[in-house]
């Protein structure tokens, strides 16, 4: 995103001075892109949030171990997010992620997209031998969270004096490759995710399949909406937000809790020599209006009766709107006022954008939340919308490419009100 933002002459707001173009990037995890309008910030700013973390599997501080009876050098995971265990196993995964050396230095591990590079499998059991450790438990304990451990290699580092003989020649291995030590793995932060790229899915290619839609795919159609406002004017400051840890609760320094998006705020005033007093970047979030921009259910063949139809989004209708999420008796969920609800669907009707109201899922049928509430509550209107994913947080989610169209034209339409 940040290459992208300097092809489109965007500067980091502690830049030069001058540019209408600015952005910040915090902890390499979350960032806010902002265009600055000529009218004051202090009269609020109109918002796109999404988040750009994704379900997926770590691997956990001290990964490395040689199982003794396969005789097979393993890696130990924890998982990240709310994923079907079940789905991780027999899969080809890449490893992704940040290595800090002794020496302070940063090391980028991506291994496994590449068609020539290895992947990992953390394997299933065969269904010859799963009558009791699998097929006679829930699916829910089927497989457990302690065996969803990465086949890493199994070699044997030859007339080795060591006992670990398959673990010593993993380390060799890996020290030759990328310099790492067993040690480094204790700060690292290694993610496993799906080895296979995005692709073009059905018959007549209207959807596409891919892993993590949830949420880049509005991540992706909230950042084109705002560079292609770019020949616009506009008196209101445009923002499009992304956030980390959505997935885990939010929490932390880069999550949608943290100070970071208030601060960006904040700075953005000074810069533009607006008082940045608490008080006026108080009254500038409550002047403000904010699309929370995250993904939702549409109705899946197979399971259509977690859906009341009346009130549930299908693909192929557009961008789906909820005016609430949470789960039972709207529990934890930020419910969108009917002013600013009837505000958002004129702007969707001017622009010509296909869209469609819906709940999550039936009522006490489940739940799930955005970071819709976490921005309400500095009091800026702000309501859900995004496009309807089949198979959310599995590894394949599946999305209507006529969606995502209409999510970008809502998104476009809304930065650009005035
Ligand atoms: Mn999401
Ligand atoms: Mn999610």
């Amino acid at each position: 995103m940040e290459k992208l933002l300097k092809k489109h002459k965007f500067s980091p707001i502690d830049g030069k001075k001058g540019s209408k173009l600015v952005y910040r990037v915090f902890r390499g995890k979350t960032m806010a892109v902002a265009v600055l309008g000529s009218e004051p910030l202090t009269n609020g700013f109109n918002m796109v949030a999404s988040h750009i973390d994704a379900p997926r599997i770590d691997l956990k501080q001290n990964p490395l171990y040689e199982d003794g009876p396969s005789q097979m050098a393993c890696m130990r995971t924890h998982y990240y997010g709310g994923i079907k265990k079940y789905q991780w196993v027999s899969t080809p995964l890449s490893l992704h992620g940040v290595v800090v050396k002794k020496d302070g230095s940063l090391l980028n591990i991506n291994l496994g997209e590449k068609e020539d590079e290895p992947v990992f499998i953390i394997p299933d059991l065969l269904p010859h031998l799963a009558r009791k450790e699998q097929y006679a438990k829930n699916l829910n304990d089927a497989i457990d969270a302690s065996k969803l451990n990465l086949v890493f290699s199994g070699m044997i580092e030859p007339e080795s004096e060591e006992k670990e003989a398959a673990k010593a020649f993993a380390l060799k291995a890996l020290n030759k490759a990328y310099g790492v030590t067993e040690a480094d793995f204790l700060s690292a932060e290694l993610q496993l995710v799906p080895a296979t790229p995005a692709r073009d899915a059905g018959i007549d290619a209207s959807m596409v399949v891919g892993y993590g839609q949830d949420d880049r795919i509005c991540a992706y159609a909230g950042l084109t909406a705002l560079l292609d406002n770019l020949d616009t004017k506009p008196k209101r400051t445009m923002i499009v937000y992304f956030s980390d840890k959505e997935e885990v609760g939010s929490q932390g320094a880069t999550g949608a809790h943290s100070v970071f998006i208030q601060d960006f705020v904040g700075e953005l005033l000074a810069y533009k020599g607006e008082d940045n007093s608490a008080a006026n970047l108080r009254k500038t979030f409550m002047n403000s209006q904010i699309l929370s921009g995250d993904v939702t259910a549409v109705v899946d063949p197979n399971y259509p009766n977690v859906h009341e139809k009346q009130n549930a989004v299908i693909f192929n209708h557009g961008i789906g709107i909820s005016k609430f999420t949470g789960s039972g008796g709207k529990y934890s969920c930020n419910d969108a006022s009917a002013e600013f609800t009837a505000k958002v669907l004129n702007i969707f009707n001017d622009a010509g954008v296909f869209w469609q109201m819906g709940e999550l899922g039936k009522v006490d049928e489940g739940g799930g939340g955005t970071i819709a509430y976490i921005l309400a509550n500095l009091g800026s209107e702000v309501i859900d919308c995004g496009v309807g994913i089949m198979g959310m947080h599995s590894l394949y989610e599946l999305c209507s490419k006529a969606d995502l169209y209409s999510t970008y034209k809502a998104y476009k339409a809304f930065l650009a009100t005035q």
